[in-house]
Parts: C-alpha cells; sequence; structure tokens
C-alpha cells in the first residue's frame, strides 16, 4: 500500500495535524512536549494507504548522537522506502522561511524525493498575513525551483486543510491504481 510520511520539524504542529487527518486521537497523541515522537510510525488509514509518523528533526537539546540517529532514520526511509508515495513536510505559517527546512527540501529535490508542503497553525495570526508568508516561501523556492510543490494551508485549531489535504491523497491513490491496471 502507498504510504504518506509526515516530518517537520519539533513543535510544528505535526500530532495535532496527523490527529485532525485521521480523527482518531488514540492514533497519535498530541504534546506541548518538543520532539516526543522517536520512531517512525505507521497509522492504517481506511485500509488504503499508510500514514507514516517520521520523527522531528532540527532538535538540537537531544544531543548530537540521537541527532544522527534520527537523521540516519529518516534517511534511509526517504532513500529506500518504495512504498512512499510524497512526503508531507510541514512548516510554521508564522515563520519566514527557515534554513534547515529550506536545506531539508534541497536535499529532497537532489534525490529525486516527491514531496508536497503543509502550512501549519494558519489560526494563529490574520490570513493576510499567512498568505504573506506563504508567497515569501513559495517565492524562496522559485528561486531553486522551475516547478513548485502542491502546497496546504492547514490549521488543527480550526480544522481547515484537512478535506484538501485527504483529497490530494486519494487523487494520487487513485492516479496510482490505475496504472497499475493500464
Ligand atoms: P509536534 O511536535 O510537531 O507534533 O507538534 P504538536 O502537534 O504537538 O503541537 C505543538 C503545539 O502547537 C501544541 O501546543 C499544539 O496545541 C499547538 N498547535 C498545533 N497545531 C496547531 C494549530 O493548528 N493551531 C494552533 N493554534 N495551535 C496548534
Amino acid at each position: 500500500l502507498p504510504e504518506y510520511a509526515f516530518i517537520g520539524r519539533s513543535n510544528v504542529g505535526k500530532s495535532s495535524l496527523i490527529n485532525m487527518l485521521t480523527q482518531r486521537s488514540k492514533l497519535a497523541m498530541t504534546s506541548s512536549t518538543p520532539g516526543k515522537t522517536l520512531l517512525i510510525n505507521h497509522f492504517l488509514v481506511n485500509k488504503e494507504w499508510y500514514l507514516v509518523d517520521l520523527p522531528g528533526y532540527g532538535y538540537a537539546q537531544r544531543g548530537k548522537k540521537m541527532m544522527d540517529k534520527i537523521k540516519k532514520m529518516i534517511e534511509d526511509y526517504v532513500l529506500t522506502r518504495e512504498q512512499m508515495t510524497c512526503l508531507f513536510v510541514l512548516v510554521d505559517s508564522r515563520l519566514s522561511p527557515q534554513n534547515n527546512d529550506l536545506k531539508f527540501i534541497e536535499w529532497l529535490g537532489e534525490n529525486g524525493i516527491p514531496f508536497a508542503i503543509i502550512f501549519t497553525k494558519a489560526d494563529k495570526q490574520s490570513t493576510s498575513k499567512t498568505n504573506r508568508n506563504v508567497e515569501l516561501y513559495l517565492k524562496t523556492l522559485q528561486e531553486q525551483w522551475e516547478e513548485l510543490p502542491p502546497y496546504f494551508i492547514s490549521s488543527s485549531e480550526k480544522k481547515t486543510g484537512r478535506d484538501e489535504i485527504l483529497n490530494y491523497i486519494e487523487s494520487v491513490n487513485r492516479s496510482l491504481s490505475s496504472q497499475i491496471s493500464d
């Protein structure tokens, strides 16, 4: 089955987003403690696809050894997992483009990994501020990329962005299964 993975810096709102997408709070616990997710967790959704929760990256307080271990775990999964269909990179919609996120995205591009961006916590500021930040982000990406990745704006608080993300996943799943039957 196809896998859709979610990644982002600790505290970006990944657990909350996963809860919103699955609507099953027992699948993923929210916590305000940064860096709680350590291992790679798979959740089967509607028996159709796997939601894969990757550990947060860039959490320096964990110490170098742990960071290296997590980095290697993420790289192994992203580079070698055949079922990995799209990697959703979460970024905080309140922040200007962060260097480590941009570097990670660049690395994805260099390795031909399919990805999309989710701008999180959109409710924390006005819509116009969110849109300005998103524009700035896309403009920064455009300096490096000819084509922009798919992107979504979400709020786990206001439950927005959910349908768009799930529709996208379903449409990719549909195109995958039509390829197989062709
Ligand atoms: P993770 O470390 O990336 O899994 O982040 P969490 O999902 O645990 O969220 C970190 C903090 O941000 C928690 O206090 C959440 O309640 C809060 N948070 C997450 N998503 C949203 C959101 O969409 N809106 C608001 N206002 N707060 C959020």
